[in-house]
């Protein structure tokens, strides 16, 4: 392995793998003295992170010092939960003395960026800003574990959890392409005859209805749950509902608001304000310019909320709207000082989620299956990432291998816009490029 450069980084399609897959070279030209790894993994049911983190310690640990080097970072910390100790012991066997781990209570949104760079820096990121506006850089496990492998392995591997109503709750991994009914074959198949998908995870994924959509470079998991689990009945709610429902039975108690993550670090955000907005908007509209901050942690409409009502999805239409209609607080009330002095006890401890979630009843394990998932087909994505869709390199008909370029982002102004490549996973024949998507089959 020679000395990694955002260049190789770039070349091989390297995004964020446990979010939005924001292009990680572009991230690692910013300059910050710490680079944190995230192996907080906060959403109940997943284990890929850890279990990534098991397997590979060497790889991770080498991107960690990589993207300290490009960023110049002193520091480096690997965040990850105190109940994983033997991943603690051995990464204290591992590091170097500029790295150290920084132990985490079993708690959501533990993994939230804002909310790790507090519980191991003490740096609170302002509102609407970055983990660079407080010197620091924060990367997903399996990102660095790319980053160190970035000279000679594209990212055309994939790990993920399959859990909840599955034979044998599994962290896999698989060819970037491969179908989510394919990966819950793989897990055993789903032990309920109504099996749905929840993509991300239970608290901030999305349920997927097609079960062969496809796995790209940011698929953390999937949970299969029964039609009547309350996860999947709460993200079957049509807005009118939750409007209609929110404007009638909300008492602003604003439990919502003073266990809302980003309120407690002094942000301007105050669901119950959103909620009581409604009442005043015949189409349903929260007017508070505050719900602009909002993660969409779900904390307040999953766990919060005694009368199970739906701040989350209040906060985002207006999120929404804002955004559509350009309008941005400029400047909002923030005391970088002070988060609220009761923000440890307010954490939502994982065993209660769990309980509050109906998780109980699933296996809370994921152990690595590391034998890479054999396929005949896959179809990738020509946008993978947070910029521009790839232009494709390849037509139908062509031979292609496994880590070979077939997407690059579009040129813009005579420089790459804003993206990551995209390669083939297996080798094979280009079957078709249409929607977006580049097939290929093993024939
Ligand atoms: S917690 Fe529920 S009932 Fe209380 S203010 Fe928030 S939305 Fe209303
Ligand atoms: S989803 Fe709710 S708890 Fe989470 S940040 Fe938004 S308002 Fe706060």
């Amino acid at each position: 392995m020679g000395t990694i450069t955002a260049a190789d980084i770039s070349e091989a399609g390297v995004v964020g793998a446990g979010g939005a897959g924001f292009p990680t070279h572009v991230k690692l030209a910013g300059k910050a003295d710490t680079v944190l790894i995230n192996a907080a993994e906060c959403e109940p049911l997943l284990h890929k992170d850890k279990e990534v983190l098991r397997a590979y310690v060497d790889e991770v640990l080498a991107g960690l010092g990589i993207a300290m080097r490009l960023v110049g970072a002193q520091r480096g910390v690997v965040g990850i939960k105190e109940k994983y100790q033997d991943v603690i012991d051995l990464l204290r066997s591992k590091l170097p003395k500029n790295m150290d781990v920084a132990p985490l209570r079993d708690a959501y949104p533990a993994g939230d960026e804002f909310i790790l760079v507090y519980d191991v820096l003490r740096r609170v990121i302002p509102p609407g800003g970055i983990p660079l506006a407080v010197g620091a850089v924060v990367m997903n496990v399996e990102t660095a574990m790319n980053v160190a492998l970035a000279s000679d392995h594209p990212v055309t591997e994939k790990y993920l959890s399959v859990a909840g109503a599955v034979a044998e709750p599994v962290t896999l991994r698989v060819p970037v392409g491969v179908t989510l009914a394919q990966c819950v074959a793989a897990a055993g198949g789903p032990t309920v005859p109504d099996a749905n998908y929840v993509v991300g995870g239970v608290m901030m994924g999305y349920l997927e209805e097609n079960h062969e959509a496809l796995v790209d470079k940011t698929t953390g998991g999937v949970i299969v749950l029964p039609g009547n689990h309350v996860v999947v009945r709460r993200r079957r709610q049509d807005w009118k509902q939750i409007v209609r429902i929110g404007r009638s039975a909300c008492d602003q108690c604003s439990f919502c608001t003073e266990l809302c993550p980003r309120w407690l670090l002094g942000h301007p955000i105050e669901p119950h304000r959103a909620m009581r907005s409604l009442e005043f908007n015949l189409v349903g509209e929260a007017s508070v310019v505050g719900t602009q901050f909002c993660c969409e942690c779900n904390l307040c409409s999953l766990y919060s909320c005694p009368e199970d009502l739906d701040p989350k999805n209040v906060c985002t239409q207006n999120k929404r709207r804002l955004a559509a209609e350009k309008k941005r607080w400029e400047n909002p009330p923030f005391n970088p000082r002070r988060p609220d002095q009761h923000m440890e006890n307010r954490k939502a401890p994982m065993p209660r989620l769990m309980t509050k979630l109906g998780l109980r009843q699933f296996r809370n394990v994921g152990p690595l299956n590391d034998a890479l998932l054999p396929v005949e087909k896959v179809g990738i994505k020509l946008k993978q990432h947070i910029g521009a869709p790839c232009e494709p390199l390849v037509r139908v008909g062509d031979r292609v291998s496994t880590g070979q370029a077939i997407g690059r982002p579009p040129l813009n102004n005579g420089k790459p816009a804003l993206g990551a490549s995209v390669h083939a996973s297996i080798d094979g024949t280009v079957t078709a490029v249409e929607n977006g998507v580049v097939w290929i089959e093993t024939k």
